[in-house]
């Protein structure tokens, strides 16, 4: 057998699995999506499936709990695609000072992610540095276990943010976990618009 052949056997090979992987995948329902990790691309993946949803022509809700220091690009863009954005507008930082005031802010805007958990229509939910609220206990974790799990059958959730807790890793469908391989703030660059928020 030449390499030709040896590449068209192994392709031929690996079609066979894949194709016995997806006959195997029959069940329809939305998942959960944790991103987590400590290299930079979790929230920009969490709003590469909102864009997504939104071009199939889908209602999707974004729910973000860390106060920025800039307005984000996506709220800019997706608002103006009918997203409503839940964001805490005080309170937590990552420079953190004042843990009572934090707490407060997160439950406000818990509020609102427990609607969009609820609503059937939305097909997907966005909970930007959810894994800050848990970890820290700013949040009741039972609650938001259960909103999580008791969400629409067809509603898919995504959550991002560093050390995602075991709950939420055992919980959630599919888990991707992004590492820090190398980033430009170490290097001395200074985070850009539209690249880094
Ligand atoms: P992004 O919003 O760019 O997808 P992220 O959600 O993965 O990043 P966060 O921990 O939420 O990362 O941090 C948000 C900001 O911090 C972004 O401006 C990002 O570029 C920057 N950042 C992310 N990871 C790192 C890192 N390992 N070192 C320094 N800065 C980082
Ligand atoms: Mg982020």
């Amino acid at each position: 057998m030449n390499d030709v052949e040896r590449h068209l056997k192994r392709a031929k090979n690996k079609k066979i699995k894949v194709d016995k992987g997806v006959a195997k995948a029959k069940i329809e329902k939305g998942i959960m999506l944790v991103i987590t990790g400590n290299g930079k691309g979790k929230s920009t993946a969490g709003f590469g499936n909102v864009t997504r949803c939104v071009g199939h022509g889908y209602k999707a809700a974004v729910v973000q709990f860390i106060k920025g220091k800039w307005a984000s690009g996506e709220r800019a863009l997706l608002e103006k695609n009918g997203v409503p954005f839940a964001v805490m507008g005080t309170g937590f930082t990552w420079e953190t000072q004042n843990p009572e005031a934090d707490k407060i802010a997160a439950n406000k805007v818990w509020q609102e992610a427990k609607k969009f958990l609820a609503d059937p229509d939305i097909h997907l939910v966005l909970l930007d540095e959810l894994t800050y609220m848990l970890s820290y206990e700013y949040l009741p974790k039972d609650e938001v276990l259960s909103a999580l799990a008791n969400r629409p059958k067809e509603q898919s959730v995504v959550i991002t943010g560093r050390r995602a807790i075991d709950e939420l890793i055992t919980m959630a469908d599919t888990v991707s976990d992004i590492q820090d391989t190398k980033h430009a703030f170490r290097a001395g660059i200074k985070a850009r618009q539209g690249i880094d928020w």
